[in-house]
């Protein structure tokens, strides 16, 4: 698939099968493992693997320890989480280079599991220090990145390592990821549509541009979607607004009819995001006035994108509509994500915010394929390349 092998494709009985995974994985208070939804979509990859006779070393980071070795960040307790799931041991090591590691997974039996300790212990990694790359490259026989969430970023382990090991490969996450988000998308199932919402205009006018032009229609929501309202000349009020976007968004609309415009919307006026509380709120028809903002989108606005969603063969959503984290504007995306559940085509949910948005729904269950990544996520629908991936093409 573009180029980029699978694990399918390798024979890995006997080798040195070198991981890089994604177990960043949120933890609580007390440094426990919070949510192992990371470590269970690396599963399929690694259970494959052993079942093939590798000798599966996994390597990943956790947190944002800066180059340094903080215990907060350790990945013991992950092996020790992936161990109860896979059913079987998983070799902890307490650093990830050297002469030592190097001999331990000499010993490795085929089938049997090793976890490095947190990359990021090293500065090297984000550096994506060359020598490092080599030293990580010495434990390999074949290379796999089956970390989505990282495959936007040109790390010594998603990428440099690449160059000094001759087989690479992607894993199941990653295939599954493309197949969607780049496979199905370049060629759609009609009628195909689309919703973008979310707050930051400057991380998704570019998949507004992009998706415009794959798409039979795009729907806009969220606080983006004021300033294209503010460059049609619409009043908004004290909505969300980035003044650099407002001629780029006029020509957009200008060029793309496809793009359609929410045509109410929820308003108050006070918010505290602090408290998540707010004032009065009503739903405008038309011109928002000063002082109030839009938090949702209205029920015509609803009623119109419900009715094109599930007539669609396709959808793709990607940031939320509303501001979500607050039960009373919570509504829109609510009532979008059950028109998702009811739309008999092909349904892709993608970004942290807009998954738990469709998972406080209560719809999640009915989506066919939620995307994991965030930047990454982002950058492919941009069509932008992605270091990860592209360092995996032969
Ligand atoms: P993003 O990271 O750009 O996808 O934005 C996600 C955030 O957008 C969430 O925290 C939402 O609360 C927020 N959001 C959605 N709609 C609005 C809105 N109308 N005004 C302000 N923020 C919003």
């Amino acid at each position: 698939m573009n180029g980029i092998k699978s694990i399918r494709d390798l024979t890995v009985e006997g080798k040195r099968v070198w991981v890089r995974v994604d177990f960043n994985v949120p933890l609580d208070s007390h440094g426990n493992i919070a949510d192992n939804t990371r470590i269970r979509a690396a599963l399929p990859t690694i259970n494959y693997l052993v079942e093939h006779g590798a000798k599966v070393v996994l390597a990943s980071h956790l947190g944002r320890p800066k180059g340094k070795c903080d215990k907060r960040y350790t990945l013991k307790l992950v092996a020790k989480e992936l161990a109860t799931l896979c059913n079987q041991p998983v070799l902890f090591l307490d650093h990830c280079v050297g002469e030592d590691i190097n001999q331990s997974i000499a010993e490795m039996a085929n089938g049997s599991i090793t976890l490095l300790e947190n990359l990021r212990f090293m500065p090297q990694e984000e550096a994506n220090d060359s020598e490092f790359s080599k030293q990580l490259a010495e434990q390999a026989d074949i290379y796999v990145n089956d970390a989505f969430g990282t495959a936007h970023r040109a790390h010594a382990s998603t990428a440099g390592i690449a160059a000094f090991v001759r087989q690479k490969a992607m894993g199941f996450l990653i295939e599954k990821e493309l197949e969607f988000l780049t496979q199905k998308i370049d060629n759609p199932e009609r009628p195909f549509c689309v919703v973008l919402g979310g707050a930051k205009i400057s991380d998704k006018i570019g998949i507004v541009e992009a998706l415009s032009k794959k798409a039979d229609t795009v729907l806009l929501g969220g606080g983006m979607s004021f300033t294209f309202a503010a460059a049609q000349g619409q009043a908004i009020g004290n909505s969300l607004l980035d003044p650099d976007y407002v001629e780029l968004a006029k020509n957009l609309l200008k060029n793309h009819k496809n793009i359609q415009l929410p045509v109410d919307s929820v308003a108050t006026d006070r918010i505290d995001f602090k408290t998540g509380t707010l004032g009065a709120l009503q739903v405008v028809d038309g011109p928002i006035p000063d002082g109030w903002f839009g938090v949702d989108i209205g029920p015509k606005t609803i009623a119109l994108y419900s009715d094109i969603i599930r007539k669609s063969k396709m959808v793709l959503w990607n940031g939320p509509v509303g501001i979500f984290e607050i039960s009373e504007t919570a509504k829109g995306g609510y009532a979008l994500a059950q028109a998702l559940s009811e739309c008999n085509g092909t349904t892709i949910v993608g970004g942290g915010d807009c998954i738990e948005a469709v998972r406080k729904s209560g719809y999640a269950n009915s989506i066919t394929f939620l995307s994991t990544g965030g930047g990454a996520t982002l950058q492919l629908l941009e069509g932008k390349p992605l270091p990860g991936l592209e360092a995996l093409k032969q």
